[in-house]
């Protein structure tokens, strides 16, 4: 039986050693985590993310080929193949700070690996890395092993929140990097194949160098924040035009060699890392002299924080440019539809800019708790162009100003606008007609995803603002 040990329990690490559980029964899964809390809530009937579909997969293999734990380095110990999944976020401070990854959490699981093993392993980056990291393990495990025989793959994980599961029952492919050249270097690439090929067919199974792996995962990421920022920068000409960026949006992807997917225009995109890859990969291009390559990208979240600002200023604007005292119901805070999670969710600038003009806000959202909004539009934001002008509002303002609730009538009653911020699919069959008798008029919609019914929305007597959508006439 082969032997997995996951370093990370995060939406990364918890559901794809699910899936490979729940997939290969004869292969036995730990995944550790150094937070108690995380593996409590793994072990318990309340999981620490939301996910659809997870639940059931857990449940099928817990406590029989699955088990989380805390116990880092007894399951290290024993297993032939450790995946680490830990986080690798943006650098906050020193060389690199508000562009490089922060490879601390890499670092320390790497040295734990090389102290606790006594058998060879094949270590699994599945974590998205910047490219060449692979080196730097490979030199922290050799130089600290004590002999031991160690095979650093990379297996970059392109799962999307949300429909983790069935993205990992259906992949569009297994990206696996090795160094097929080396002492049992082909053996361990054959070794994780084997896993995935339980249930991946074997043609989305993609064998290539270490180097192409780990750049191939920042250059998905980079490409697909890059089609949102393309048909977001349409939507500002098309409400400068008339044009309606769904129609464009529609007639461009129609196009077989553009396609339609990921050309929904919306207020951003968001979720831990889409903004992180990328400044990752414009600090890769500064520091191997690609100036004018890292500019070409960094323009990829430019365009996106000025989405943010700009749907800002548009509430703003329209409501007699100012929402000082007035209430505003937000609806929805996760970064997407289905998944809890609100690391770099737009919702966070959206909500700080609308508080720092004194509106009161009233936020549901069905997954997202009262105590992960308020922690995170009280954190001090990192602002990654100007680390000096980082924003902070304190935590005692955001209670005064900000109340959450349970469902989203009760978000907008007696509110001056309404305000879309996630495509929760029960916000597209809201009855927009007793919103809208509750509400002080004019009565406003801010459509941030697109997906309000906006001629219907119109009718009933709102004023609607939709991303890139013609204006009220
Ligand atoms: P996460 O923050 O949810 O999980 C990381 C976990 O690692 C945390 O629970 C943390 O406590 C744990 N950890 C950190 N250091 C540890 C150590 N030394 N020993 C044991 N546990 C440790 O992060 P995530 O969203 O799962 O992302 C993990 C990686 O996968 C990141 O590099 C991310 O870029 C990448 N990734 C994320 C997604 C996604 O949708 N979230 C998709 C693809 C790839």
């Amino acid at each position: 039986m082969v032997k997995i040990c996951c370093i990370g329990a995060g939406y990364v690490g918890g559901p794809t050693m699910a899936v490979i559980a729940f997939k290969c029964p004869t292969v036995e899964v730990a995944v550790v985590d150094i937070s108690v809390p995380r593996i409590t809530a793994w072990n318990s009937d309340k999981l620490p993310i939301y996910e659809p579909g997870l639940d059931e997969v857990v449940k099928k293999c817990r406590g029989k080929n699955l088990f989380f734990s805390n116990e880092t380095e007894k399951h290290v110990a024993a297993a032939d193949v450790v995946f680490v999944s830990v986080n690798t976020p943006t650098k906050t401070s020193g060389l690199g700070a508000g562009k490089a990854a922060d490879l601390t959490y890499w670092e320390s699981a790497a040295r734990m690996i090389a102290d606790v093993s006594k058998s060879s392993k094949i270590v699994v980056e599945k974590s998205t890395v910047p490219v060449k990291t692979a080196e730097a393990i490979e030199k922290i495990l050799t130089h600290n092993s004590k002999g031991i025989k160690f095979q650093v793959l990379s297996n970059p994980e392109f799962l999307s929140e949300g429909t983790a599961i069935t993205d990992l029952f259906n992949p569009d492919r297994v990206l696996i990097g090795g160094r097929e050249e080396t002492p049992g270097g082909l053996k361990a690439i054959q070794t994780l194949k084997d896993v995935y090929a339980h249930w991946v067919p074997h043609e989305r199974i993609i064998c290539t160098n270490l180097w192409s792996a780990e750049l191939s995962k920042l250059a998905a990421n980079a490409f697909l924040a890059q089609r949102i920022s393309s048909v977001n920068s349409i939507s500002a000409l098309c409400e400068a035009t008339g044009a309606n960026v769904s129609q464009v949006s529609s007639a461009v992807g129609k196009d077989s060699r553009i396609g339609q997917k990921f050309l929904n225009a919306s207020v951003g995109f968001g979720g831990s890392c889409f903004q992180k890859d990328i400044l990752n990969l414009v600090y890769i291009c500064e520091c191997n002299g690609l100036p004018e390559v890292a500019n070409y990208w960094r323009q990829v979240i430019k365009i996106n924080d000025y989405q943010k600002s700009r749907f800002v200023n548009r509430i703003v604007s329209s409501m007699f440019n100012t929402v000082s005292g007035k209430k505003i119901g937000i609806l929805g805070f996760s970064f997407k539809k289905d998944t809890g999670d609100t690391r770099e969710t737009p919702a966070i600038d959206v909500c700080r800019g609308l508080l720092s003009d004194k509106a009161q806000l009233i936020i549901y959202d069905p997954q997202v708790p009262e105590a992960q909004m308020i922690k995170d539009l009280s954190t001090p934001k990192f602002d990654w162009d100007q680390p000096s002008q980082n924003i902070h509002i304190a935590e005692d303002a955001v209670k005064q100003s900000v109340k959450v609730v349970h469902d989203a009538y009760e978000a907008a009653k007696d509110a001056h606008a309404i305000c879309i911020l996630t495509e929760w699919d029960e916000f597209k069959s809201l009855d927009y007609q007793k919103i809208y008798n509750n509400m002080p008029k004019p009565a406003y919609m801010f459509d941030g995803r697109n997906v309000a019914d906006v001629a219907k929305l119109r009718q009933i007597g709102f004023i609607v603002y939709s991303i890139g959508k013609p204006l009220d006439p």
